[in-house]
This record gives structure tokens, C-alpha cells and sequence, in this order.
């Protein structure tokens, strides 16, 4: 698939981010208990003046529509549960998504154990999807990290990985648990959650340039 650079900047596994994605051992966990997913390549329009989390489009390979980054949101209920990709509503086949290496290093050990239910799994998935897509309406999406949600998210994620973290690893790895941990993990995933949350919120509402901030920031004032 061919795309516009002139108009689009292609983010693929070589973006920093991307890579982070790929290298941090912590998101296998979101990939593989939460099943959240990062394609395989997003653009992002350079020509729209609009924040970032309005301007970042999903390509499918298959049908080659731009899906509106936004489809995939925690309040259309689309974040997660994506274990076998990215389902494309248009065609019903699937984005190709990137990989965490640790969720790739755990699933090739235990391969014989899932390895034979894997088309049923699948299918079963698949037949789920279109439904989730239904009603989804990009415009009605609101931004998780717009004025003070980002707080909300931040904390929401920190009180997951304090769940898995602190109490279920330990809990399953027969690792004591004690209030001196759990306090540590509280502080630790608190203050982890709102750098998570804050750094979101700078990413997803860049804006192409400055002049269109102050645009907007003068409209305001006046
Ligand atoms: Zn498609």
C-alpha cells in the first residue's frame, strides 16, 4: 500500500515509540491479558492542524481504508480484547499488528499448550467482531487524555499494573505480600500512571504547529 507522504508521516516499528512498544517487557501484559494492539503502520496527517489523537489514521492493507485512530477507543469499547489484531469493520479482515518481544517469547514457550486451540480461538474471535463496530461513532469519541481526563486514565492504568504488579504476580509467583510492598507499589504505580497519563495527553493533542495553537488561543482570548 502506497501512501502520500507529502501528506502523512509513517509510523511504523522504527518509531521510537513503536519500538517501545515492542521492547518493555510490562506491555506484554496489556497485550496479552488486555489484548490492546499497535498496527503494523498508523499515519498521522501533517496537514491537518487538528491534535494529534483527530489526525492519526490506521490503514488496512486488505481494503485500503483509513480508519480514524479513534475506532479503536476504551470508550467504544474497542481498546482492548484485540488479541488476533485489528478488525477492520470495512472488510472484516484483520490489521496486521507489531508484536511485543516477550509476549512473542511467552506464547512461542507455551505454544503446545494453546498451539492447538488457536484457529478455534480465532474464529470464535472473528465472528464476535463486527458487532463491537456497530454503533461507533468517531465524532461522539471523546479524547481520554483531553483537559483534566488524563488523570482519570493515568490513575485507571496505574491501578491495573498495581493489581498485576503488586498483588497478582507476586500472589501466583508465591512472593510474600506485605504492607511495605503494597504501599511501595501504591507510590510506585501512582506516580507511574500520572507520567503515563500527562505524557499521553502532550502526545495525543500535539498540534501541527504553533501558529494554530495560538490561532486557537487568541480565538479564545478574544
Ligand atoms: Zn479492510
Amino acid at each position: 500500500m502506497e501512501f502520500n507522504k507529502e501528506k502523512y508521516k509513517i509510523y511504523t516499528w522504527k518509531n521510537w515509540m513503536v519500538l517501545h512498544w515492542i521492547l518493555n517487557p510490562g506491555l506484554a501484559i496489556n497485550e496479552l491479558i488486555l489484548g490492546q494492539r499497535i498496527p503494523k503502520i498508523s499515519l498521522e496527517d501533517k496537514t491537518s492542524n487538528k491534535p494529534r489523537v483527530e489526525r492519526t489514521f490506521v490503514p488496512c492493507p486488505h481494503c485500503e481504508k483509513l480508519h480514524d485512530g479513534r475506532t479503536w477507543a476504551t470508550q467504544n469499547g474497542t481498546a482492548f480484547k484485540n488479541w488476533f489484531g485489528l478488525y477492520c469493520s470495512n472488510c472484516g479482515k484483520i490489521i496486521p499488528c507489531i508484536m511485543n518481544g516477550f509476549s512473542f517469547i511467552i506464547l512461542a514457550l507455551t505454544f503446545p499448550i494453546w498451539g492447538w486451540f488457536r484457529k478455534i480461538l480465532k474464529e470464535n474471535w472473528l465472528k464476535k467482531q463486527p458487532e463491537r463496530y456497530e454503533n461507533i461513532n468517531i465524532e461522539l469519541t471523546p479524547n481520554p487524555f483531553d483537559k483534566k481526563s488524563w488523570i482519570k486514565t493515568g490513575l485507571s492504568w496505574g491501578a491495573f499494573m498495581f493489581l498485576t504488579m503488586s498483588i497478582g504476580f507476586p500472589y501466583f509467583d508465591g512472593q510474600e505480600i506485605t504492607l511495605k510492598t503494597l504501599l511501595l507499589g501504591i507510590i510506585i504505580w501512582t506516580i507511574g500512571g500520572l507520567g503515563f497519563g500527562y505524557t499521553m495527553k502532550i502526545f495525543m493533542n500535539k498540534t501541527m504547529n504553533k501558529k494554530g495553537k495560538n490561532t486557537a488561543a487568541n480565538t479564545v482570548q478574544n
